[in-house]
């Protein structure tokens, strides 16, 4: 009897603490004071405050209060741009000190409202922290500072003959530390895997301002917990990554790309075989755009298609990309394929057209990258990239449009364009929603419609962009209570005053 006594009263104990620790913790907003704590140690140039003494005027932070897509905007007073980590480390142990919220930025292309402040919390940009720290061009180990831009990375280690193993239609933007607080998927991933197998090593300011120096070059290291793996596509609620060691695979000595017509979409499952059995080690993209976001795309300038007679009865394409070793011995496995798909009795495709030069290599990719920024061009965009079977692509665009039209939403002052494109290789659909406005009947007609129908396929609710200021109600579709729990107790542990990016990713 006293045992179970005991044990009721401990676990009475657990869940007042539990009950103590899950309670939003209030944050401080930041003051002229905090400002002149900051001038201490920072130069002036990287500090951007509507607060005296800096009192730069609103417009100025503007861009850094909202997200990419127009869609979440925060009322932050003041943006820091430190150039070192030790800066970043005072930052934060200030922060910490004073509970006031900070929110990690990269290029503020992120796709789910996690890069900007729900209210004032500070905006900590990491955009003066971008150089190339070493490069070895042996083994392909790249240790930069997280500013760095995808790009440039891509042209910096280019004259060695590497390439970043990852690549996405924001590249000329978006930096690495965001690309690895976001877990970004991307274009490579089927040829070269996720940011969890390639990032070799990190530099993360804790939020009371430890710096751990986790970047190690090592491919191989099993000593212990990987804490590196918890940071990538943590969103910045765990710590300000400031460098990332990555492995960057050999440039391939050839590339083709090639984009196919289909007539239908049940084709698109039996090609991916096809292209899989033909093209074996040398296959690098694999890539589905429905016939609304190629036609979205051509419209916008996004790259050069194939002509209209080309198109007719194309219900949707596929964009496939080789790279490889030998020229004539990609191109033989390429024409072979090519071969077998338009002679068979029962072709899968209508055409295609085969890139014949740089140029029209890069225009081809521009039909699939474009897509996104196409669709911006529609009016507002709601963008739900899920993980689903590859046969159901079809069935959840279909399904989601009909949700719309039921509802009487599917008219030009409404819901304009129901559009699927995405990572067929990786499972991977973007249903993107081009609306006339962001307007609270398409999102309750939406949500939680889309992420019921994900579940139902025991699907993710985020393959890649993330969980961000979104997702955090609709966790729970894709995570277990457990797995939530677990995630809770983490973040308790990193930062147990909440200040990491506060309502972001968990709720
Ligand atoms: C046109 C377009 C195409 C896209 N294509 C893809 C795609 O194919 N695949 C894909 O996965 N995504 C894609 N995205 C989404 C986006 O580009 C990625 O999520 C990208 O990795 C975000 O990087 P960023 O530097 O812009 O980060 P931000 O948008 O600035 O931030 C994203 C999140 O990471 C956190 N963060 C940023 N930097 C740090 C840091 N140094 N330390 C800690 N936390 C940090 C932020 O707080 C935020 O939660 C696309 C976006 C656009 C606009």
């Amino acid at each position: 009897m006293l045992h179970s006594r005991t044990a009721a009263s401990r676990l009475l104990r657990c869940a007042t603490r539990w009950q103590h620790s899950s309670a939003q913790p209030t944050l401080n907003s930041i003051t002229s004071d905090d400002i002149a704590h900051f001038a201490q140690f920072l130069p002036q140039n990287a500090i951007l405050s509507t607060l005296s003494p800096i009192s730069v005027p609103p417009s100025e932070i503007e861009q850094y209060n909202t997200d990419w897509m127009g869609k979440y905007r925060g009322s932050s007073t003041t943006v820091l741009r430190p150039q070192t980590t030790e800066q970043v480390s005072k930052i934060m142990k200030w922060c910490h000190e004073r509970r006031i919220g900070v929110v990690p930025q990269g290029g503020n292309t992120g796709l789910v409202g996690g890069s900007v402040p729900l209210k004032d919390e500070l905006i900590l940009s990491l955009s003066n922290m971008s150089k190339v720290r070493s490069f070895d061009p042996v083994s392909g180990a790249l240790v930069a500072d997280a500013g760095c831009i995808l790009e440039s990375l891509t042209e910096y280690i280019a004259p060695h003959d590497h390439i970043m193993p990852l690549d996405l239609g924001a590249k000329g933007s978006c930096q690495i530390g965001g690309n690895v607080s976001t877990n970004a998927g991307g274009l490579r991933l089927l040829r070269y895997g996720s940011l969890h197998g390639s990032v070799l090593g990190l530099e993360v300011v804790l939020p009371d301002g430890t710096i751990l120096d986790n970047l190690s070059t090592l491919r191989k290291d099993n000593t212990g917990y990987d804490l590196k793996q918890l940071f990538i596509g943590a969103e910045g609620t765990l710590g300000v990554v400031t460098g990332v060691s990555i492995l960057t695979p050999a440039a391939p000595r050839t590339v083709n790309n090639v984009i196919l017509a289909l007539p239908t979409f049940e084709n698109v499952l039996p090609l991916f075989k096809l292209a899989q059995q033909h093209l074996s080690e040398i296959l690098s993209a694999f890539e589905f755009i429905d016939r609304t976001a190629y036609e979205l795309a051509v419209k916008h300038g996004q790259g050069k298609g194939l002509s209209d007679e080309e198109i007719e009865g194309a219900e949707c394409f596929v964009l496939l990309e080789t790279s490889g070793g030998k020229k004539e011995h990609d191109e033989e496995k390429l024409n072979i394929l090519l071969e077998t798909l338009l002679e068979s009795d029962q072709p899968l495709i209508t055409t295609g057209v085969l890139s014949q030069s740089p140029a029209q290599f890069v225009s081809l990719w521009k039909l699939r990258e474009g897509v996104p920024e196409a669709v911006s061009k529609e009016g507002k965009t709601y963008k739900y990239d899920i993980s689903i079977p590859i046969a159901s692509f079809k069935e959840v665009v279909d399904a989601t449009r009909e949700q719309l039209r039921r509802k009487g939403l599917l008219h030009e002052d409404a819901v304009r364009h129901v559009i699927g494109y995405g990572h067929v290789g990786d499972g991977n659909l973007h249903l993107n929603i081009a609306a006339a406005a962001y307007t609270p009947e398409i999102e309750s007609a939406l949500e939680p419609f889309v992420y019921e129908l994900v579940a139902s396929y025991k699907g993710s609710i985020s393959a890649e962009h993330g969980i961000g200021a979104m997702k955090t109600h609709a966790i729970h579709y894709s995570k277990s209570g457990v797995a939530i729990n677990l995630m809770r107790r983490i973040k308790q542990v990193f930062d147990p005053h909440g200040i990491m990016n506060p309502r972001k990713v968990l709720e």
